[in-house]
């Protein structure tokens, strides 16, 4: 209650704003990360470490729309070179831009498991388009993911979010064919992979397997370190594709991705995020060119047999985009900087968990700061019943607390999650601290 009045004190407009909102957008924000409780903030402003709001509050944000700003917010060095890109060629010819072939090449040169690369306006299609391709190569049925995984918001994916392991699906409006060859296996676990793989080979095969290589959500739940390597060794003994969904790790855990981290080859590589650092249309699959050669697209071309589309996809914004933010993120280090930031946040966080004797735990991957209720690292994934009974207030608590580090000027992904960027200095993050312990105390 104390800290829900500063919203009231201080963010009449954004209230006035989302009291309209709720007439016309659903819930009455578009966004799935944009904290409702108690009511929207409604964003003007924004520059390296910090937002504002129309109410001219400032916070330090730590959501970075969810992981893409890795160079901070409206970083100017790629805004320039996007404006240069919107005055010359506009946004979008539907035909082909020298600035497709640079980013492809990029990407190739950071991570050369992608001989082949395909750009598509998010990391949901990302995700589809990489299903399809495992499919038309191995022309196989079943697509196996880790329980609490998130790929996205497509039928086959939405599945068990949140719930890890419980198969439940997370989503009405799905039809029953639209999960039924997706499989989900508890997390991290080597043994019901196989077994699934053991199966699937009496009823048309394993298409793929996909993970998030930090583990399901971001790493909330983390792998061992030789996991990936263990999945790349039980693809490869069933003749299913491994494919890595690189929406969040993608230049962010190194340059290299997660795939580079971990030293593991995938077939297929999703992309999303900082693969425009932020601007829009932020998507891509690549991989193998034997399975992505599937993709070949154009009128008049090599004859395509796996269609993807999109009428906005690889427009020359979101790759000029692309191509200068990966060339600043090589050229600042940002992933290494951002890494110690989200290095210096979490001790400081456990120095204030320790403090206060919090049921709290905090860690980190690099820029990627977890801080959970020690409750989720023990849930009893096989019983599905308690789990959502243990989880939802879990949830309820984490808002609160989103809304209440957001009260001291914090904006966190659902009160849980902080993504840290080059940006984000010591005084940056010594100044979120204090914030953090206001709450925290
Ligand atoms: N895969 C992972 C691991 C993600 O975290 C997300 C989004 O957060 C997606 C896929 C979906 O990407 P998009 O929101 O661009 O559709």
């Amino acid at each position: 209650q104390e800290f829900l009045a500063y919203f009231d004190d201080h963010c009449q407009r954004s209230k006035q704003l989302s009291d309209e909102a709720g007439q016309f957008i659903p819930g009455g924000v578009q966004h799935n990360l944009a904290f409702n409780y108690p009511f929207p903030m409604a964003i003007e402003k924004t520059d390296s470490a910090y937002l504002w709001d129309v109410d001219g509050n400032r916070y330090i944000d730590f959501l970075q729309a969810g992981g893409p700003t890795l160079l901070g917010s409206n970083y100017e060095p790629v805004r320039r070179k996007v404006f240069e890109m919107l005055e010359t060629c506009g946004p979008v010819t539907g035909l082909f831009h020298e600035y497709e072939l640079k980013l492809a090449q990029l990407v190739n040169r950071l991570m050369p498991a992608v001989e082949m690369f395909r750009m598509l306006g998010s990391g949901t299609e990302g995700v589809m388009a990489a299903i399809r391709a495992a499919r038309a190569f191995t022309k196989k049925r079943y697509v196996i993911k880790v329980g609490g995984a998130y790929h996205g918001w497509s039928d086959s994916m939405v599945y068990g979010l949140h719930v890890p392991g419980t198969g439940r699906l997370e989503s009405t409006g799905i039809p029953r064919g639209g999960t039924s060859s997706t499989e989900e296996i508890f997390p991290n676990s080597l043994a019901d992979l196989k077994r699934h793989l053991i199966l699937n080979r009496l009823r048309g095969g394993t298409a793929a397997v996909i993970v998030e290589p930090l583990g399901p959500e971001s790493g909330t739940r983390p792998v061992p370190y030789d996991f990936n390597q263990k999945v790349r060794e039980l693809c490869d003994e069933f003749g299913a594709l491994l494919i890595f969904d690189e929406v969040v790790t993608g230049f962010r855990v190194g340059l290299g991705g997660a795939q580079g981290y971990f030293g593991i080859k995938p077939d297929l590589t999703v992309f999303g995020k900082c693969i425009t650092g932020g601007y829009p249309m932020a998507g891509g699959v690549g991989g193998r060119a034997d399975v992505i050669r599937c993709f070949a697209a154009g009128i008049g071309g090599t004859g395509e047999r796996a269609y993807i589309g999109g009428t906005l996809s690889a427009n020359p914004l979101s790759c000029v985009a692309g191509y200068h933010s990966l060339l600043e993120l090589e050229r600042t280090n940002a992933p290494v900087i951002a890494g110690r930031a989200g290095d210096r946040l979490t001790q400081g966080l456990q120095v204030l968990i320790d403090k206060y004797s919090l049921p709290f735990v905090t860690y980190n991957q690099g820029s990627i700061v977890h801080l959970e209720t020690s409750g989720v690292m023990l849930l009893d994934l096989r019983n599905p019943i308690r789990l959502a009974r243990e989880l939802k207030p879990r949830k309820r608590m984490m808002e609160e607390m989103g809304a209440a580090y957001m009260s001291q000027g914090l904006i966190t992904l659902a009160g849980s999650r902080m993504y840290t960027s080059l940006a984000d200095t010591d005084e940056v993050i010594d100044d979120a601290l204090g914030k953090f312990e206001t709450v925290l105390a």
